[in-house]
Order: C-alpha cells, then structure tokens, then sequence
C-alpha cells in the first residue's frame, strides 16, 4: 500500500523546511522565532478560551467515545506557515517522526497526524486549532453569551496573522522561504486564487 498524495505533499514540505531551517544561522531563527512570538501568544489565549469553556463537551462527546470529529478526517488543510512555526518550536526528532509518519499508509479515518496521545505536531495547523463543531458551539454559546462574543474576538484576532488583505506572518514566512528559492503548493497565500484575490481587492 501507498502513501497518499497529501502524506506526500506533506512529507515534501515538511522535510524542504526542516531542511532550510537547519542550513540557517542562530541569529536567523532567533529572527524567525521573535517575528511569530505575537501569533504564540494568540494560539496560548485561544488554548486558554478553549480549556475554558470547551474542554469538558470535548472531552465528554468526543475523547472518552475515540469519536472526535476534529481529527477524523485523512488529511486537513496545512498552511506552509503551519508547518514553518512548528519547525521553530519543535525538536529534530519531533520533525523526523512527523516525517517518519508521513511515509506510513494510512489505514484509518483518521488524521495522519494523530498519535496514541492526542496530535503529533507541537503547534498544529491553525485550521485544527479553530475547529469547533457546531454541536459543541451550540451547546456552549446557547448559555453564555460571553464565550461567543469571545470566541468572535478570537476568530478576528486569527486574520492579523493569516488573512492577506494586509501584510501578515504567514505571508511572511512562505516570502522568506521563497527569497531562499523554494516553492512548495501549500504557499496559499502566494498561489491560491482565493487568496490572490483578498490581496488584489485590498489593493496590494
Ligand atoms: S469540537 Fe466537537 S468534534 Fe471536536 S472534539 Fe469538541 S465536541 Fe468533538
Ligand atoms: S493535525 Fe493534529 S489536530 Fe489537526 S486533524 Fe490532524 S491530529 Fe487533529
């Protein structure tokens, strides 16, 4: 059995940037690192709100039954940023083994990426971190207002970091990683038409 074209496409980015990021000085990832720092502490509030008021549907509906909605799928959409920030901030035996992962079939319904305790990735892919099924947001946000015009604020808070209509990080990232000559289909926000046009329409 084969591996899939997305473990392929994973595995193809995932090792030309673990590979990039090892032939950069300590200054450039230092570089690297502090420019991200902001979107950390967005994921460390988004983790702290979904503990919050999430943690326990969660874990009630979906962790205790092995039912989760959120990693069932093959494969789930990773921005080449995603995978850039979590190079920074993982190990080298931690990007080897999503590696390693990645050129095993995938024999379940679930996500490549999900490991016997829970997600291989140190920062998984924003997408991931952003998910709430609309069961559990019903459930929450029907009895506090409170945690939905957060969860808004949160969601706003997302796009200073991905949505092109401006300069933003991870446009910045795959920019970095294309000045080094490399290109790689998950670069969205250089070669998604969608994307293109957010840019086009903000007049960039
Ligand atoms: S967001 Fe929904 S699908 Fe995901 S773990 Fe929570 S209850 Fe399950
Ligand atoms: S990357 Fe991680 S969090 Fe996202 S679907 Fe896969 S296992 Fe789940």
């Amino acid at each position: 059995m084969q591996t899939s074209p997305y473990q392929q496409e994973q595995h193809e980015a995932i090792l030309m940037v673990s590979t990039h990021i090892g032939t950069l000085s300590s200054c450039q990832i230092e570089a690297l690192k502090t420019a991200s720092r902001e979107y950390l502490m967005f994921r460390d509030d988004v983790d702290t709100f979904l503990n919050t008021y999430f943690a326990a549907i969660c874990t009630q509906k979906c962790f205790q039954s092995s039912l989760s909605a959120c990693c069932s799928r093959e494969g789930i959409i990773t921005f080449f940023a995603d995978i850039v920030i979590n190079a920074l901030f993982s190990t080298l035996d931690e990007q080897k083994f999503l590696l390693t992962v990645l050129q095993k079939p995938n024999t379940g319904p679930k996500c490549v990426y999900l490991g016997p305790h829970g997600c291989l990735w140190r920062i998984k892919p924003i997408v991931c971190q952003m998910f709430l099924c609309d069961a559990a947001m019903i459930r929450i946000f029907q009895d506090n207002p409170t945690a939905e015009s957060t969860w808004n604020v949160l969601k706003n808070r997302e796009k200073q970091f991905t949505w092109p209509d401006k300069k933003v990080l991870f446009e910045d990232l795959e920019m970095f990683f294309i000045d080094a000559g490399h290109a790689s289909s998950l670069m969205y926000l250089h070669n998604s038409p969608g994307l293109l046009l957010v840019k086009k329409r903000a007049g960039r």
